[in-house]
């Protein structure tokens, strides 16, 4: 059962380089997907066309065996975890979290109880005051967590999530992801260059190279786990 088809992805960028040729992947409903390859191999491309914050040149975007290679980011029901975060710095933890649902027709009563969930899932009661500006980076990280996972997306993609974190924090977090991942029925798509992490996160893994994909499959086809 797939959740997600990619069918001959292209992108060919304005001044001419070749990002993405010809890809294809699926990525099975539940699974904690890793894509993973070199920097400049096409990885953050691939996941911004998921999302539709680029348009690809060729190919389809299939979820849940709807073609949305058109439909705008808003509407599709996925979500992205920036590497930077990108929260709002004027806005408390709560008032992040919130701000996306809010503009849903989500009921107010269910704003509240996701609220309540998340917040507790992520241990983030004590924070919710806060604002981002005061937050270490495994607090802005499970914040930036929070503030998708509230949307309950069918797909949530994680774009090199623990890059700047030292590592002992990104060891933490990646338990922290493994549980949220188990907790939640949410299918984790997460980008990464780095192999060993890849080997402790994935349950599916696909292994990108100068803009192609070179395998995809359960991450025990593709590396030898320890
Ligand atoms: P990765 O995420 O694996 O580092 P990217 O998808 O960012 O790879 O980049 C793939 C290739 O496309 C690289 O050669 C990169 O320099 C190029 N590229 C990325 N964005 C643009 C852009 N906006 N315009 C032109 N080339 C780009
Ligand atoms: P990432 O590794 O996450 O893709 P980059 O630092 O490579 O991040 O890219 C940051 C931004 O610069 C992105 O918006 C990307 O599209 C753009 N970019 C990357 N490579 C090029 C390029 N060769 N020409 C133009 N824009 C690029």
């Amino acid at each position: 059962d797939d959740v997600l088809r990619v069918e001959g992805l292209t992108k060919i960028y304005p001044d001419g380089t070749l990002a993405v040729d010809d890809i294809d992947f699926s990525i099975r409903r539940g699974d904690f997907c890793v894509i993973i390859g070199p920097s400049g191999c096409g990885k953050s491309t691939t996941l911004h066309s998921l999302v539709g914050k680029i348009a690809p040149t060729e190919g389809a975007v299939v979820l849940d065996d709807e073609d949305i290679t058109g439909t705008p980011t808003y509407q599709r029901d996925i979500g992205l975890v920036f590497q930077d975060f990108q929260l709002f710095p004027h806005l408390s933890v709560e008032e992040n979290i919130t701000y996306g649902l809010e503009r849903t027709n989500v009921p107010v009563d269910v704003v509240d109880e996701r609220l309540e969930n998340v917040l507790e899932m992520m241990q983030l009661h004590e924070l919710r005051g806060r604002s981002p500006k005061a937050l270490s980076a495994g607090q802005k990280q499970r914040v930036a967590l929070a503030r998708s996972l509230v949307l309950e997306p069918k797909l949530l993609l994680l774009d090199e999530p623990l890059g700047d974190m030292d590592y002992k924090l990104q060891k933490r977090m990646e338990r922290e992801l493994l549980r949220i991942h188990r907790e939640l029925d949410t299918t984790f798509v997460y980008v990464t260059h780095d192999q060993t992490q890849a080997m402790r996160l994935a349950d599916q893994i696909v292994v990108m190279n100068g803009g192609k994909v070179e395998h995809s499959g359960p991450v025990d086809e593709v590396y030898d786990r320890p």
